[in-house]
């Protein structure tokens, strides 16, 4: 017997559309096939984690009952007896240490519904303005880079399908193939027209291979690259003087500040020679059409702000924004890391962008919950901040949602110290993840198989998921699970949702007028075009694709330029550390690895963590291929396979992230954030290797 449903894979901001068929066999075993459905962006594709995202949903390790943890074991129990205990410790921690005693931690990868149900449930059922997610570390320098210069931050200005128009492609720090791999195909036709595309990483990346310019840059200097091209293109006169007069503001003190550098000096710092810089500088200079996509190679920096700003600068100095085949994309990595920061998980937001500290913002926010402006709480902190809130026991309760912090802040050793310190922990998750485990309760939560909701895109794009197949045991969706916890809590009435469109209902109503503009997106809509643009305020008017044509999001409609200078980065190599580590993701993993690494196929591709090295390194350190080698920095160390690569420059080395305990990168990163967007220095780590056989 057959039975098939449509739903959207889970592992990142495409959200390819797939269909999952499951055939029932007489045994009752079930085989499953994946077909790819042609949606908003993917077109029909799928890459190798898409096609096993049903294993870890099916996985027999999914938590089925609420766990809470007796004389350090796990024990089930009732949904009615956990939300007592979870109620109970929440009041009694608030009713001693005050509201703010209590803490949320949300992530990128919740439904919209969840997340606006996440930022409202602090608000209003908790009264706490500690509310942050892990999108913090994915998209906070490119989100606060698109609000100072364009007044508005949306991941890509125009549509994915306008790449294979344009003449020009600048990819920073971003590794298409392996994140997002079903994009691609744009770049590889944009290529077959004609394209020019320019890669700015350390290694040579599965991306790199593409490009006609690859520019190996050291860590932590892709700002001082941008300002390299800026100088080359205001120097040639490449710049388009009628769009910076028009459309711009702040133009003249970036042009005194670009020329007053030496390329000689650039290329000392960031090892790109001039000759490599001035020809990456003329081919989207002299382009008539341009686009540039940044990612975490750019913004997991202490300037990361600054760094995406100066890229941003080159769009305005060119005047390639607004019009077809130009624009900016920051390549949201998590499933819905672009939705994930719009409705109020983050700790100065409220639905709609709406600031928390805005008088007028506050006021209609609080009007479509139907409380009172002076009883929503004020600005929290970030997510980092919060864990050392946590350590220095000021927040003593945690609410830990689709998450894992132990294992995806930097400076993990602190961070699970600081942990250990609550007097109370409740994750809710499909597994017993490195954060679960430390739980005094543990609730189970639906996958994406399960739990109907909309994510939207990096493009900005709203789509519909379906989530029809039962869930296991008693698993939860995580709107549910906060809407009996807030009847728990005496907030029933402001939480009295029966299914996901309810949410999105007031989701929309929430978000009428803001920045991200929902009020013209229904589900019926959704349903029947497969994914609307926003800003969408009419329900019967089109969405929208290209954003920037006439003017900007700034009150005057003018777009800012910035003054970027160059920050030494957060820690450099020494004698003691003499090497930079960087990290990133691989191809079949997915954030901490929680859910990849259930799944026995993708886990099979990669099977523990790695670090990579240039061979002439390798031998320096007496490291041979596959072995064991000890990563160390100034917090503290991992341990890792080598894997000799001449792709990588010889004074980094790469780690990726997506494991946890003594594998885990960020037991060594560095927790020093960017002073605009508290975006943690993950990307550069002084640190020192060693094979753990050497004598
Ligand atoms: Fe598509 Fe991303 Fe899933 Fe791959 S991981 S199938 S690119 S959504």
């Amino acid at each position: 017997m057959q039975a098939s449903f449509d739903t959207q894979c889970p592992f990142c901001s495409v959200q390819c559309k797939m269909r999952v068929i499951e055939e029932k066999h007489t045994d009752r075993r079930s085989t499953f096939k994946i077909e790819g459905l042609p949606n908003a962006a993917s077109e029909g594709r799928l890459c190798v984690k898409g096609i096993n995202a049903y294993q870890h949903a099916l996985s027999r390790d999914r938590l089925q009952k609420p766990l809470l943890k007796t004389d350090g074991a796990f024990r089930e129990i009732s949904w009615e007896a956990a939300l007592d205990v979870i109620a109970d410790r929440f009041l009694a921690i608030q009713s001693e240490h005050g509201a703010d005693a209590v803490g949320l931690y949300g992530g990128g990868s919740l439904t919209n519904e969840s997340a606006y149900l996440l930022g409202k449930f602090a608000r209003v059922a908790l009264k706490t303005r500690y509310v942050d997610y892990n999108g913090r570390f994915c998209m906070s320098a490119a989100a606060s880079a698109g609000v100072k210069t364009f007044g508005l931050d949306r991941g890509l200005t125009n549509p994915l399908s306008e790449v294979m128009k344009t003449e020009c492609i600048v990819l920073a720090g971003t590794n298409i193939a392996e994140c997002q791999p079903t994009l691609m195909p744009y770049f590889t036709k944009a290529k077959e027209n004609g394209a020019c595309v320019i890669v700015i990483d350390p290694r040579t990346t599965k991306t790199a291979e593409l490009a006609d310019i690859h520019l190996k840059v050291k860590p932590g200097t892709d700002l001082a690259l941008a300002n390299g091209l800026l100088k080359v293109i205001v120097e040639e006169n490449m710049t388009d003087p009628s769009f910076i007069a028009s459309r711009t503001n702040g133009f003249e003190e970036v042009l005194t500040y670009v020329s007053s550098l030496a390329l000689s000096d650039i290329w000392a710092l960031t090892g790109i020679d001039e000759a490599d810089i001035r020809r990456a500088a003329r081919a989207f200079g002299r382009a008539a059409t341009g686009m540039i996509f940044t990612a975490r190679g750019v913004e997991q920096h202490r300037d990361g702000h600054m760094a995406v700003r100066a890229f941003l600068n080159l769009i305005l100095a060119t005047g390639k924004i607004g019009k077809p085949g130009c624009g900016y994309g920051a390549v949201t990595g998590q499933g819905n890391g672009q939705g994930g920061r719009e409705h109020g998980q983050k700790a100065d937001q409220l639905p709609g962008y709406r600031l928390i500290e805005n008088a007028e913002d506050r006021a209609y926010v609080a009007s479509v919950w139907g409380v009172a402006p002076d009883d929503l709480p004020g600005k929290g902190v970030s997510a980092y901040e919060m864990m050392e809130l946590v350590h220095k026991r000021d927040i003593r309760a945690l609410l830990v949602m689709s998450s894992n912090p132990v294992v995806s802040n930097p400076n993990a050793g602190f961070v699970e110290e600081g942990l250990r310190r609550l007097d109370f922990l409740v994750v809710a998750d499909l597994f017993l993840s490195e954060t679960a485990l430390m739980a005094d309760l543990v609730l189970p939560a639906t996958a994406f198989l399960e739990n109907e909701g909309t994510l939207t895109n990096l493009e900005g794009r709203v789509l519909l998921r379906g989530g029809d197949r039962p869930a296991p045991g008693e698993a939860r969706h995580d709107w549910r699970i906060l809407s009996d916890l807030a009847a728990r809590l005496g907030k029933k009435a402001y939480f009295p949702y029966s299914n996901a469109e309810e949410i999105f209902e007031e989701l929309r109503v929430a978000s009428k007028g803001g920045a991200s503009d929902y009020f013209g997106i229904t589900y019926a809509r959704l349903k029947r075009e497969e994914g609307v643009y926003w800003p969408c305020p009419d329900p019967d008017g089109p969405g929208s694709a290209r954003l920037f044509e006439r003017k900007f999001a700034h009150p005057d409609g003018k777009a800012s330029f910035a003054k970027a200078v160059h920050e030494v980065p957060g820690e450099s190599a020494d004698e003691e550390y003499p090497l930079v580590m960087t990290n990133g993701r691989m191809l079949s993993h997915y954030l901490t690895g929680v859910q990849t690494r259930r799944s026995p196929t993708l886990l099979a591709r990669e099977l523990e963590n790695v670090m990579e090295i240039h061979p002439r390194t390798a031998e320096r350190y007496r490291i041979g291929d596959g072995e064991l080698v000890r990563v160390a920095s100034r917090r503290g160390s991992m341990i890792v396979r080598s894997r000799l690569t001449a792709d990588i420059r010889e004074d980094t080395v790469f780690v990726p992230m997506h494991w946890g305990g003594v594998q885990n990168v960020n037991n060594a990163t560095n927790p020093l954030l960017d002073p605009f967007c508290k975006m943690p220095d993950f990307k550069t780590s002084a640190v020192r290797v060693r094979a753990l056989n050497a004598a």
